[in-house]
């Protein structure tokens, strides 16, 4: 596929970064992974809302207005011919010429890198349509996950331990409460109430999580921003989770528990019919 590197398209191939980047070094780079629907982008604004949080939070200028983003999106979207997929950008400190902890002297520009993954079946999906099987493992990542960094070494250990043990993926759990999936926000829905941890540093603000948290108010849905533990999420009606690529997929087991019925569960299917519904109506 055609690529992007710091103001150049380019086939994979070709494009390289430097050895002494720092997002190759210290994972010194935050990113966003935004889904592409009948060749347009979901929840953008939201998504490069939250991109600019993440830089402020390290100190790394944004190289990039608003519209020099979205004209990037959708020139890889073009030249990638994705209908369905995602785009993923990711910014690093830049290249310092060197290994040293402190951050380089502002005038060394950030690194862009992005690309496009045309990725069918994403709206039709079958993991959705089965559920999926969770298992729990403790969360031992640092405490700031709030910012969309790409040290995602536990989140991918913690995805290889789930599948590991015959799972689809993982939820994390600290102090006794679920904090988020591997690469996703975690729910239960309670006699129609729709349950998920609040925001904070514990856990990434999901883009995906305050669209579907509008909607199903608008919905005249019940939603009750509170930790829940494993044993209540068990015990639950319904599970899911949310992320951009995944939009809202129903949980049917825990820890070899299943959930409510076993099957994707009502209420989590009518959110994921309302996201897909929604946000289609403001892609870019
Ligand atoms: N939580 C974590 C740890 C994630 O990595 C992600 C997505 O990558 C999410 C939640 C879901 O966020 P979003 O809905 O913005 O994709």
């Amino acid at each position: 596929g055609i690529v992007y590197v710091n103001g150049e398209y380019l086939p994979a191939e070709e494009a390289k970064i430097s050895v002494f980047d720092r997002g190759f070094l210290m994972a010194d780079a935050i990113y966003e992974l935004t889904a592409v629907v009948d060749g347009k982008l979901i929840d953008f604004p939201a998504h490069l809302a939250r991109l600019d949080r993440s830089l402020a939070e390290l100190d790394i200028v944004n190289p990039h207005g608003y519209d020099e983003w979205l004209a990037l999106h959708r020139e890889l979207v073009a030249r990638n011919a994705v209908t369905e997929g995602s785009v993923y950008v990711e910014v690093t400190r830049g290249n310092t010429g060197e290994r040293a902890f402190e951050y380089p002297p502002a005038e060394i520009p950030p690194t862009v890198v992005a690309f496009a993954t045309n990725r069918p079946g994403i709206v039709d999906s079958p993991a959705a349509a089965a559920g999926l099987r969770i298992v729990t493992l403790p969360d031992l990542r640092w405490q700031r996950r709030d910012i969309k960094t790409v040290q995602l070494i536990y989140q991918a250990q913690a995805k290889m331990l789930a599948k590991r043990a015959g799972a689809d993926d993982g939820w994390l759990v600290e102090d006794g409460f679920v904090t988020e999936g591997t690469s996703n926000n975690a729910y239960i829905v309670r006699k129609g109430r729709i349950v998920t941890r609040p925001l904070g540093n514990d856990i990434l603000h999901g883009i995906t999580r305050a669209s579907l948290l509008r909607f199903a108010r608008e919905a005249q849905m019940e939603v009750e921003e509170r930790q829940f533990t494993v044993a209540e999420a068990q015990a639950a009606d319904e599970a899911f989770i949310t992320s951009a690529t995944g939009f809202v997929t129903p949980v049917v087991e825990i820890d070899g528990t299943a959930v409510g019925t076993g099957k994707p569960g009502p209420v989590a299917l009518r959110l994921r019919e309302i996201y897909i519904d929604e946000s289609r109506k403001t892609a870019l």
